[in-house]
């Protein structure tokens, strides 16, 4: 499938070869992370989580790490400085550069700015911010059940999502699992308001730049997939 941005080179040199840099953006638990990883399936460019970035760097317990975590725990955002320089190396990696999807970046004006003035540097320019939109009243049950594979990273979820055979990941056969700490209704509130105060706001400096595509994100998510589809697609 020839999605809006492929040019006719693209196609030629590789099927996969897509100059497509996106974000998705969306209050916690409306989906973004499982959509980016689902369409990172599609069309082979990777997905930048800045979560999963911080949570790596929170797991190896150094001081920096140590203080990631009590930050993420909080339900309270990292540094503006510290992120942004993070994600400018990592778009640097050669894997991006046929594009990438980012996941959870920008999360305040200052860095839906700082991207933009990084990105013209790098010669990069943004082709769309798809928001997924889903009400405060589903994020909580979704954010409370969700769990996934230690190993591959595959989401589940009690309700939602189950494995096929209980207690095996449907993707790679692991046994073990994890809940993140930072999906506790305490923490989740928290993160609530930040996403108003803090993050909202990139959504009409998006929309003003004419980037902005929105999503119902309360269907399966196969359903929800089908319409980022319809959206990248040529129409
Ligand atoms: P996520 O996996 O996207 O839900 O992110 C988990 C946590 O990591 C957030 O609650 C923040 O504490 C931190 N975080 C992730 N991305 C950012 C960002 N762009 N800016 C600041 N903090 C972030």
């Amino acid at each position: 499938k020839k999605l809006r941005w492929q040019t006719e080179r693209d196609v030629k040199m590789n099927k996969d070869g897509l100059g497509l840099h996106i974000v998705f953006t969306g209050a916690p638990g409306c989906g973004k992370g499982t959509q980016a990883r689902f369409l990172k399936e599609r069309i082979a460019i990777p997905h930048l989580s800045t979560g999963e970035m911080l949570r790596a760097e929170a797991a190896k317990g150094t001081p920096l790490g140590l203080e990631i975590k009590a930050l993420i725990d909080g339900g309270n955002l990292v540094p503006d400085e510290m992120i942004i320089k993070m994600l400018s190396a990592r778009i640097d990696e050669d894997d991006c550069k046929n594009g990438f999807i980012l996941d959870g970046f920008p999360r305040t004006l200052p860095q839906a700015e700082a991207l933009e003035k990084m990105l013209s540097k790098k010669g990069i320019t943004l082709d769309a911010v798809i928001e997924i939109q889903v009400p405060d009243e589903i994020i909580m049950e979704r954010i409370l059940g969700r769990y996934a594979c230690m190993t591959c990273g595959q989401g589940y979820h009690d309700k939602y999502q189950k494995p096929k055979v209980y207690g095996v990941c449907d993707k790679c056969g692991g046994t073990d699992f994890y809940r993140r700490i930072d999906d506790n209704r305490t923490t989740v509130q928290n993160r609530l308001v930040n996403y108003r105060a803090l993050t909202y706001p990139t959504i009409p400096y998006f929309e003003k730049k004419g980037l902005l595509r929105c999503v119902d994100g309360t269907g399966s998510i196969d359903a929800v997939a089908k319409k980022i589809d319809s959206l990248l697609a040529v129409a």
